[in-house]
């Protein structure tokens, strides 16, 4: 929903990081000397999220404990991650911390709903261990958006979330969330997805899916709810003499002047009252 800025550091700095929190020299080594090509592993990474091909990576499936890098089995990676880079005290524990706040702190997976409160594996680490400590697959974002998707990954292109490091502007400047008035006392507003028609097949079905994986209808329309009021106490005292077309004219332009992006549940709102008959022509006495 927002596309953040690469970032600032890489996954060698990452993994080095990480490694001198351990302890062990031994384990020290081990990883180091696993990981003799970081550049080209964060490469590929790279590449196929930008051809959206993530979700063919290979993929660790079963609750056994494989070989995955090197001499490194998934436990090891896991294991980077959540002793190694997450704890405070740890030298890499920085890096978790600077990733997290380059967000600016509104979650980019929900557009801003919730607040950043952590770091979600765009592919988990339970599945894609190899990617645990990579900042490119470190992903801030809220409580909801991360236990919502917790471990689930996409196994066919269409499924795949959107990525907010990698992912073509289009999916963040072009509007694909749309919205309805319910004509009920007091009115709600129901969003739904409807993907621009030049869009290729499988980037509409992941619109689709980043809707309903983040359960975004609801998360939308509860702020909607609670945003409604204000318009409607506007309707009733300021504006209660104006006609149909003034106070259209009036939530269109709260729509346009608002500096949000065009996917934004509360600019999406207000464009939708502005365009409903029925919603402008209340005086909701
Ligand atoms: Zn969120």
């Amino acid at each position: 929903m927002k596309k953040l800025s690469l970032p600032k550091v890489n996954f060698s700095t990452a993994l080095a990081e990480a490694i001198s929190g351990i302890g062990s020299e031994a384990a020290r080594l081990a990883y180091t000397a696993a990981f003799a090509d970081p550049l080209a592993v964060e490469t590929n990474y790279a590449d196929c999220a930008k051809a959206a091909t993530l979700y063919a990576q290979p993929r660790v499936t079963t609750i056994d404990d494989p070989l995955v890098h090197g001499t490194l089995r998934k436990s090891d990676l896991t294991k980077l991650y959540t002793q190694y880079f997450v704890p405070e005290g740890k030298p890499a524990r920085r890096l978790y911390q600077d990733i997290k706040v380059a967000a600016g702190g509104k979650c980019p997976l929900c557009g801003g709903v919730g607040h950043v409160r952590t770091l979600d594996h765009y592919l988990p680490k339970a599945n894609f261990p190899l990617y645990a400590v990579m900042p490119t697959n470190l992903v801030p974002c809220c409580r909801d958006c991360n236990s919502e998707k917790l471990n689930a990954f996409a196994v066919v292109k269409g499924n795949q979330t959107l990525h907010p490091y990698f992912d073509h502007e289009r999916f963040f400047n072009e509007k694909w969330i749309h919205a309805r008035v319910i004509p009920t006392t007091p009115p709600v507003l129901e969003y739904f997805v409807v993907p621009p028609d030049d869009w290729h097949e499988d980037d509409k079905s992941r619109v689709r899916s980043h809707f309903v994986e983040y359960g975004l209808a609801e998360k939308f329309s509860v702020e909607a709810a609670a945003d409604l009021p204000e318009t409607i106490q506007t309707r009733r005292t300021t504006m209660s003499a104006h006609s149909a077309q003034e106070f259209s004219r009036y939530l269109a332009e709260k729509g346009q002047t608002a500096t949000l992006p065009v996917n934004n549940w509360r600019r999406v709102m207000f464009s939708t009252l502005a365009a409903d008959p029925w919603f402008c022509s209340q005086t909701f006495d």
